[in-house]
């Protein structure tokens, strides 16, 4: 077997790998082992993996390798943010985002290199659609993001002299798909690798801090809460289906009724007891008190929480952030009703790290840029007018 054919062990779950020792005539204990060297202990080379024969680390070598997409650019925020630039090939880029906060640090991945949804606030989907990303790749931004973490807390320990458990913000306690791409129209990678991050011989983590967001795949979320139901956030963004067949072209094939329908059918399934609304502030178009009042009465028909995230403007939206005085009020109104309501902090807006600035760079093979979102924005346009 060639170089170019090994398997990348990032991307195989416990059973894979149990079948590929199983060849070799080893037990299903020596999966687990491997699973443990590769995502707890993050090492990139059998040699380093100490309990293993000589001769099945032999055979690893051969057949195998341990490997993220080189890393093309690394930037850090003045809040501490981090974010990675991956290169998954043919010019196309995907980007992991790392979010220190005082009691989590949360990692942003990608799960798509581009987006067909093609919602014309965000610049992913301006960018257009040029393949899914395999769940190696996906598991890969958690495998490298983890290991520099773990560097810098090593750095800094040899700085301070000292051995403290790392702060809770310094490492990966809690994983967002809410980076590049539309995790339910990448279903079954993306499953692969949400298994791989609640094994507890690879990441450990539990359901609830594990979360999806979607623009409403309606299929998929009910295929998700059977196979995998880790928290659900949905982006929810409009209040009727005129604005959001706009804002979030999906729509157009699953209307609001049966996206709520869907959270309804989840909420059975979910780790928590209540679905996460993501709601973007748009300038003009999506703020008013009029759609607070809709979205209220749309809100008492799922257990929910709001979060409201004020739109991070990118040069080709035309399309303007909320005032944050605005974001204030409608954030009060959904309150009053008695809904649960945040207003999402803006981070790494010095390195474009922000949600919906993600643009690692896609070779767009669908020309949607050419077509939807300028279509979008007229039409918003319009209807502000
Ligand atoms: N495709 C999935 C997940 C990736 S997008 C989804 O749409 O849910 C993750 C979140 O970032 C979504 O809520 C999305 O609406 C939001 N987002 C996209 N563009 C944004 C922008 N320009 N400013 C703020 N949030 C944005
Ligand atoms: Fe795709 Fe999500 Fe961006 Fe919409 S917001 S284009 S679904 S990544």
């Amino acid at each position: 077997m060639s170089s170019t054919e090994s398997i990348n062990l990032l991307g195989l779950d416990i059973a894979a790998l149990t079948d590929l020792v199983g060849q070799w005539g080893g037990k299903p204990f020596r999966a687990k082992q491997l699973q443990r060297w590769v995502h707890q202990h993050g090492v990139d080379s059998f040699d380093q993996m100490t309990d293993l024969a000589r001769e099945f680390r032999q055979q690893l070598t051969e057949h195998c390798s341990i490997h993220a997409p080189d890393v093309s650019i690394e930037q850090r925020s003045t809040d501490g943010t981090r974010k990675w630039l991956f290169d998954v090939g043919k010019n196309n880029a995907v980007e992991a985002v790392f979010i220190p906060e005082d009691d989590r640090g949360t990692l942003c991945i990608s799960s798509q290199a581009g987006c067909t949804v093609a919602c014309p606030f965000c610049s992913t989907g301006y960018q257009g659609f040029n393949r899914n990303l395999t769940t190696a790749e996906i598991i890969a931004q958690l495998w490298y993001a983890k290991r520099a973490i773990q560097a810098d807390i090593q750095s800094s320990r040899i700085g301070e002299g000292a051995l403290a458990a790392p702060e809770p913000a310094r490492v990966i306690s809690n994983v967002v798909m809410m980076g590049m791409g539309e995790p339910l129209l990448n279903y079954d990678q993306v499953l692969g690798a949400l298994r791989l991050m609640l094994d507890d011989n690879a990441y450990g983590l539990s359901r609830r801090r594990v979360t999806v967001s979607t623009s409403g795949v309606v299929p998929m979320m009910d295929r998700l809460g059977r196979d995998c139901p880790v928290a659900l956030a949905v982006s929810l963004h409009a209040p009727n289906d005129a604005l959001r067949d706009r804002l979030v072209p999906l729509n157009r094939k699953y209307p609001l009724a049966e996206l709520l329908a869907a959270c309804n059918r989840y909420l059975e399934f979910a780790p928590r007891d209540f679905i996460t609304f993501e709601y973007i502030m748009l300038d003009g178009v999506n703020d008013s008190d009029e759609h607070a009042r809709e979205l209220i009465t749309i809100a008492k028909q799922v257990r929910c929480k709001f979060n409201l995230i004020p739109f991070n403007p990118f040069p080709q939206s035309g399309l303007k952030r909320s005032p944050a005085t605005r974001v204030r009020l409608f954030a009060q109104r959904l309150m009053d009703a008695g809904l649960v309501t945040t207003v999402r902090k803006t981070r790494g807006d010095d390195i474009a790290a922000a949600c919906g600035q993600l643009a690692g760079d896609v070779k767009d093979r669908t020309r949607i840029n050419e077509r939807l979102p300028d279509r979008a924005i007229i039409a918003i346009k319009q209807e502000r007018g």
